[in-house]
């Protein structure tokens, strides 16, 4: 694999020029947020944390009074809302109107309503569109739940980051944050719409028993084996 941007076809088989995309999927609290930032810092990757998408369109609803549960209404919201793809820190994120979502995104609100409106085809839609255009200017990571299995299958390069549930819970807890990942991967397992799974090539890492750092350099690992090396310009 070269360094520069190449021609894999771009999802929905339109043939498009675009940069290298490192998938990092898993569920929540399973750790591939720091894990993704971590290797893209290493790599000079572009880092799309597309969670942080879905959460930035919770909050815009719960501040604007829209029942999550309320598909009409938030679709509605969606019709009025112009996206836009920023960059921050090295880190791609989304401005909805042209405002970036700042922490309140990890409320317990936000946790508790995140999954609802992650269900509605609709929303993924506008979402799948955005992440779709990071990596026409630059290689990124991305993670999520469904970032190697719809929004870029074809990629070479796509990790599932596990944990088990009591690890997850006890994590959530030391970070002192209200959420019920029990309850947000079930709804994210069992939604039609691009539900969490693991993509048939993706590496499985199970990081309940491993420090950051492991699993970082377990990725690194297997992305060296691919040519995916050290920081360098495109
Ligand atoms: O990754 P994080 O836990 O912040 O994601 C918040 C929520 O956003 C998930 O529980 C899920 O409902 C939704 N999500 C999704 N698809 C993605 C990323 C996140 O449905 N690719």
């Amino acid at each position: 694999m070269t360094t520069a941007s190449h021609n894999e076809s771009a999802v929905g088989g339109t043939a498009e020029a675009r940069h290298r995309v490192i998938a990092i999927d898993g569920p929540a609290a399973s750790g591939k947020s720091t894990v993704a930032r971590r290797v893209a810092e290493s790599l000079g990757f572009l880092y799309v944390n597309s969670g942080a998408m879905y959460r930035a369109i919770t909050w815009q609803a719960l501040d604007q009074g829209a029942d999550c549960s309320d598909r009409d209404a938030v679709l509605a919201l969606l019709e009025s809302t112009e996206f836009t793809c920023e960059e921050s820190d090295g880190a791609g994120v989304i401005g909805l109107n042209g405002a970036v979502a700042g922490d309140e995104v990890h409320g317990a609100e936000v946790n508790a309503n995140v999954s609802r409106i992650a269900a509605y085809p609709e929303v993924r839609d506008r979402i799948f569109e955005v992440l779709q255009a990071f990596p026409k200017k630059a290689d990124v990571v991305m993670e999520g739940r469904d970032i190697g299995s719809v929004v870029f299958p074809d990629t070479p390069y796509k990790f599932y980051i596990d944990a088990s549930p009591e690890i997850r819970e006890a994590r959530r807890r030391a970070q002192g944050l209200e959420d019920s990942i029990a309850d947000r991967d079930r709804q994210d397992s069992t939604r039609k719409a691009a539900p969490l799974m693991i993509a048939d090539d993706a590496e499985v890492i199970d990081s309940s028993h491993l420090g950051v750092d492991d699993v970082v350099t377990a990725v690194r690992e297997r992305l060296a084996a691919k040519g995916v090396d050290e920081a360098k310009s495109v």
